[in-house]
């Protein structure tokens, strides 16, 4: 199985990053982030959860998800590479405090949400993010953001408006051209009245950043199947589509892991002869694939204006250093330096991508 794209080279852009970061910069990379949006248990979390490997995100039938969750996974070093094996989160709002418990994390993000949303009685869900980096060495370096359902019916105390304003939020992230989108549905529904795909086509219309997944595929009607759904022959999305199959309320239950649901998933497509043939549109590793190939076409698009921020600041910080005369263990100096460093690191860089981008396009 070869190694997803991504893997080797996002940590580049994210180091970047940091480096703008501490130089306190106005530079700055935009990196995609990766949205899930659709309506109220269509399986969103199910397949954020899925895609990083662990157990951990709020769900269930209920609006499980009120707070916009952004997830930034990071790779860590396997203990086979000198690293080790450990898999832990930390919470933007708890600095410095590593989560090894899995099942913690959800806690917080119960609680976190609460915490706010619950004293926010009138509006039900709010758009304050809740920040979580989860470190494994088990996951592809992508943010995530995990969004709240669209609602049709408002529950409980939830106001009126309670639909626009998620669509609002909901909108406020997707229509950000770097984000892409994860438009969930769920199979065992019309595809053809698909809030997910309703609004990802307000936000991208031309479906340039827009994977269609469609969910639930082993609870569909018996004697129907996704095929033409997954060929993009009902509703086509210019991105295409990927089939998956997440664990059901039962699977959950009974504590079966992700790692047992992926080879489920993989057993269950192997024995539909309605899906053979469809292997690149099917499971969740083609999503994490795909995900990989769009995001690296994505960082290739930035990078030309990455390079002349790069320079500009580098004659600016030249400049002040100039102003300074001969002392060059000045910060100004110093930045020029990290500043020279750092466009000859983007150009490196960008050839390496080249090189990628061929290998790619051969494959
Ligand atoms: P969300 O509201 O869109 O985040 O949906 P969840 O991920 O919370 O899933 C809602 C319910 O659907 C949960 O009980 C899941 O176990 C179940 N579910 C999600 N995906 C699938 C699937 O592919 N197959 C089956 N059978 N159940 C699923
Ligand atoms: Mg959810």
């Amino acid at each position: 199985k070869a190694a997803p794209l991504g893997s080797s080279v996002i940590p580049i852009v994210n180091k970047l990053q940091d480096i703008f970061a501490q130089l306190g910069s106005q530079s700055s990379i935009e990196l995609p982030q990766v949205a899930v949006v659709g309506s109220q248990s269509s399986g969103k979390s199910s397949v954020l959860e899925a895609l990083v490997g662990r157990d951990f995100l709020p769900r269930g039938n209920d609006i499980c998800t009120r707070r916009p969750l952004v997830l930034q996974l990071l790779q860590t070093k396997s203990k086979a590479s000198g690293g080790s094996d450990d898999e832990w989160g930390e919470f933007l709002h708890l600095p410095n405090n590593r989560i090894y418990d899995f099942a913690e994390i959800r806690r917080e993000i119960e609680a976190e949400t609460n915490r706010l949303v619950g004293a926010v009685a009138d509006t039900g869900v709010s758009d304050k993010q809740i920040r979580l980096k989860i470190f494994s060495p088990n996951v592809l370096d992508i943010t995530l953001v995990d969004l709240p359902g669209i609602t049709k019916v408002p529950v409980g105390d939830q106001p009126t408006d309670i639909e626009a304003r998620i669509r609002t939020m909901i909108l406020s992230y997707i229509k950000q051209p770097s984000c892409l989108i994860l438009a969930v549905t769920p199979a065992n529904s019309d595809l053809a009245n698909s809030d997910a795909l309703q609004i990802a086509g307000n936000a991208d219309p031309d479906g340039h950043r827009t994977i269609g997944v469609i969910t639930k595929l082993d609870i569909m009607d018996r004697g129907t199947d996704a095929r033409n759904l997954l060929l993009g022959k009902v509703v086509p999305l210019r991105l295409g589509y990927v089939g998956v199959v997440n664990r059901c309320q039962e699977d959950i239950l009974l504590n079966r892991s992700v790692k047992e649901a992926l080879s489920a998933e993989e057993k269950f497509f192997r024995s539909r002869p309605a899906y053979h043939g469809l292997t690149d549109r099917l499971g969740i590793p083609q999503l994490a694939k795909k995900l990989n190939q769009i995001l690296v076409q994505h960082i290739k698009v930035l990078l030309p204006d990455l390079k002349s921020r790069i320079s500009n600041a580098l004659v600016a910080t030249a400049k002040e250093h100039q102003s300074y005369g001969e002392i060059t263990e000045s910060t100004a100096g110093q930045g020029a330096l990290l500043l020279n460093f750092l466009s000859k690191y983007c150009e490196a860089y960008s050839s390496l991508l080249e090189g990628k981008s061929e290998e790619m396009s051969t494959s």
